[in-house]
């Protein structure tokens, strides 16, 4: 079992708050995807066993032409061996979506949509310098399930300056009025070296309050799971058998290969990761060099993994797994940071598998770093 990631780098506006690996130099994408292909014959031995899912992430993914992505899927199906029952998704963003390039998707085997909406205000959208309107994100849900691609997932930025609760119930309104099946909701999150952080500092534009991100993480969390959604990881919300498998697989510890600059692979001994730099990438590839940088993962970086994925997922971390999989001392070292946070009320107990709190939810990345082990030598 294996997931194969393929970042497409390439965005027509640059979104205030966006560090994501992305150029707006959209000239360069064929020879992008020349080079794209020859890394899949590159990497095709990185793997073992079937491939069950294809992410195409991004970037915008849904810049491809059709005959872009087309070659790229004859890449991978001529060197992988692909699972006939796969999950293949595509983000796409709803400036690009229209009806003959649904059939298209369709036809070349794309399952599974995820439209990056981010907000059904205008006002937010513009904040946050999109390229498309709300009446683009109407359409582009309209026609993806008219054209019967139903496994569409939805991105929702919560927390901007914009957003009222009220408008946040708004969007709330739509996913149910769509009767959409996933939802990914991020907090907006100010990155170094963003447009959005200049504007901050410039006080051109209104800093994020993280009381306000607190408070649309619980109105939003509430009504997904009312709506009968499983909060099945910290920002994902899915129907029943709607997850998204690619993202379950990787929080799972499944192998994946990340194809394009800047995507990271995985192999269960090592993580390795892409130059970030378009140029720099094709023309390593055009040389047959891969130019990525890897880290052979220690037994402290997989349990510190294990725990940060485990506490964002609703199943939680299982004290047996990790007895089995790291030893005694990771094992006595989980039960004794169980017990410093039990007056906290973080964690529910279900025989050995702990999972977080309704309330410490919005805590997980902190929750999680109070397990780390940093130094493990103290054991050898
Ligand atoms: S479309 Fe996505 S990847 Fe591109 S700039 Fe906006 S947020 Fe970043």
């Amino acid at each position: 079992m294996a997931g194969i990631y393929l970042h497409i780098p390439f965005c027509k506006k640059a979104c205030h708050y966006c560090n994501f690996h992305f150029s707006t130099q959209t000239t360069h994408i064929q020879s992008f995807v020349n080079a794209i292909i020859r890394e899949i014959e590159l990497q095709k031995d990185y793997l073992k066993g079937p491939i069950q899912t294809i992410y195409f992430g991004g970037g915008t993914p849904s810049l491809l032409s059709q005959t872009q992505l087309s070659t790229i899927i004859k890449a991978l199906y001529a060197n992988f061996d692909i699972a006939p029952e796969i999950e293949c998704t595509l983000e796409a963003n709803p400036d690009d979506i229209n009806k003959d390039l649904l059939a298209a998707w369709k036809a070349l085997g794309i399952n599974r949509l995820s439209i990056g909406i981010q907000s059904f205000q205008a006002k937010s959208l513009t904040w946050m310098n999109r390229a498309h309107s709300i009446e683009q994100s109407h359409t582009a849900i309209q026609l993806a399930q008219a054209a019967g691609i139903n496994n569409i997932s939805v991105d929702l930025i919560y927390g901007t300056p914009t957003l009222s609760d009220a408008a946040l119930i708004q969007d709330l309104n739509w996913i149910e009025h769509y009767q959409i099946k996933h939802v990914s909701c991020y907090a907006l999150t100010v990155e170094d070296k963003t447009a959005l952080k200049k504007l901050i500092e410039k006080e051109a534009l209104k800093d994020v309050d993280p009381a306000q991100q607190a408070a649309h993480f619980e109105l939003l969390s509430s009504r997904l799971v009312a709506m009968g959604m499983e909060h099945y990881e910290i920002s994902n919300f899915a129907q029943p058998g709607c997850r998204s498998q690619h993202n379950s697989n990787y929080w799972s510890g499944v192998p994946y290969l990340g194809l394009g600059p800047s995507a990271h692979s995985f192999n269960g001994i090592s993580r390795q990761w892409n130059i970030a730099n378009n140029a720099l990438y094709i023309q390593s590839i055009n040389r047959n060099q891969l130019n990525f940088e890897i880290e052979q993962l220690s037994d402290a970086n997989r349990y510190n993994e294990y725990i940060m994925t485990s506490l964002r997922r609703m199943e939680g971390f299982d004290l047996d797994f990790i007895k089995m999989n790291f030893g005694i001392h990771y094992y006595q070292h989980t039960i004794s940071t169980i017990e410093s946070m039990r007056p906290k009320n973080y964690l529910i107990q279900d025989q050995n598998k702990f999972m977080l709190s309704k309330a410490a939810k919005f805590l997980a990345d902190g929750i999680a770093s109070d397990f780390f082990i940093l130094d493990a030598a103290q054991w050898s």
